[in-house]
């Protein structure tokens, strides 16, 4: 017996390996230079510190690992706030309480849910005191140093009026571009433009080494202290003499070599999901209540995962059209937890959130793989209007 062919399972993201991923990595055990250093992972720093237009990049073992690196670099100290938005996968704040430090949950605006400057302002001006260049947090006593841009879902953080108000209450802004790979703002490439971003290579982000992280920055010393924090802080790699205990957050050699093929397919990738979103949002844009999340007039979203938005006025809930696409065999996805209720950050202090909270409630992320066939996109347009009909 064989399943019928229209309830063949459509999943949500899976990678995209059709390129000279496996050439590149039999290089490797051929060569037998598998391990944490090699000529892929140079390449790899190289060609990508060029696709993003950063002057250098350093490869990770992960994205998180790349975010814990970054508030390092930018200073932050046990104790002290990090602003952090409440809607995004939970890696930033996590890497902040790896410092010792608090996430201070912000929300987002509704229209593409990225981290709110209105809302940044706000908590600066009526939440903080200024004692000289410190700002502390008046509820928890925390000096706030820093901000993490999150770039969410493929479209660009707002980081020309994020790191305006950075500037102008000396705080460190660091870009989590980890889902935005290939997105352009102000015709920029994301992570070009940052003292510190990080990049995630995990198995659903816009190209994956299986796992793996990058960090970007355009300061030399940065980078080279990156390098050094990351590989066990060596100062003498002959008599193993450590200047400081460092992480082990090397990217093998195997994992970049994927990422070099990775990379040569991303204008390829990034043009195939902004297909994607496209054709869902020309076929549902005569449903009332529904929208397909798009891009401010100054950004051009890598679109990572397409998402669709109900409005609260529907009649039609996301749980059930997520049933209605699970029972056809459609993986579909909601947002996260905001994290100013995630038990894991109970203790961090947060701002009013409702666009966090409504986002959560409404939004639910439709299949779009790559390799996604335009039969299965029309398979999906077609469940998803017979379920909110
Ligand atoms: C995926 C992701 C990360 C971390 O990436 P890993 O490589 O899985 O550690 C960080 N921040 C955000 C917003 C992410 O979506």
């Amino acid at each position: 017996m064989t399943a019928a062919p229209s309830h063949a399972p459509i999943a949500l993201c899976t990678p995209n390996l059709a390129g000279n991923e496996l050439r590149y990595v039999q290089e490797c055990i051929e060569t037998g230079w598998v391990s944490s250093v090699g000529a892929f992972v140079t390449r790899f720093e190289r060609e990508f510190a060029e696709a993003v237009g950063a002057a250098h990049a350093i490869a990770m073992v992960n994205g998180t690992a790349a975010l814990h690196i970054a508030l390092m670099l930018a200073g932050v100290q046990v104790d002290e706030e990090v602003i952090v938005p409440s809607l995004t996968f939970i890696a930033p704040a996590n890497a902040v309480r790896y410092c010792g430090a608090w996430p201070a949950f912000l929300d987002v605006e509704p229209t593409h849910l990225q981290l709110d400057p209105a809302a940044v302002l706000r908590f600066l001006e009526q939440d903080c005191i200024r004692e000289g260049t410190v700002v502390i947090n008046r509820r928890t006593n925390r000096r706030v140093r820093a901000l993490v841009a999150v770039d969410l879902l493929g479209h660009p953080a707002d980081t020309a009026a994020l790191g305006d108000l950075c500037a102008a209450y000396g705080l460190a802004m660091i870009e989590d571009a980890t889902e935005s790979l290939g997105a352009l703002r102000r015709g920029r490439p994301v992570g070009a433009d940052a003292r510190l971003a990080a990049f995630s290579f995990n198995g659903n982000k816009l190209i994956t080494t299986g796992g793996g992280g990058m960090l970007v920055t355009d300061d030399a010393q940065l980078a080279a202290r990156a390098k050094y924090l990351t590989t066990q802080a060596k100062d003498d790699a002959v008599e193993f003499v450590h200047g400081a205990v460092g992480w082990n957050y090397r990217l093998t050699n195997l994992q970049a070599a994927m990422g070099v093929a990775q990379l040569e397919q991303l204008p390829a990738f990034v043009a195939r999901k902004r297909a994607i979103r496209a054709a869902y949002a020309e076929a549902f844009a005569d449903l009332p209540h529904v929208r397909i999340l798009g891009e401010a007039e100054w950004a051009r979203s890598a679109q990572w995962m397409v998402t669709l938005l109900l409005d609260s006025t529907s009649r039609h809930t996301r749980q059930q059209l997520a049933a209605d696409l699970a029972a056809v065999q459609i993986e579909t996805r909601p947002l996260w937890q905001p994290l100013h209720r995630s038990p894991a950050h109970a203790g961090a202090w947060s701002g009013p959130c409702p666009n966090a909270d409504a986002a959560q409630a409404w939004a639910l992320s439709l299949p779009c793989s790559t390799h996604l066939t335009d039969n299965d996109l029309n398979r999906v347009i077609h469940d998803v209007r017979r379920s909110l009909a």
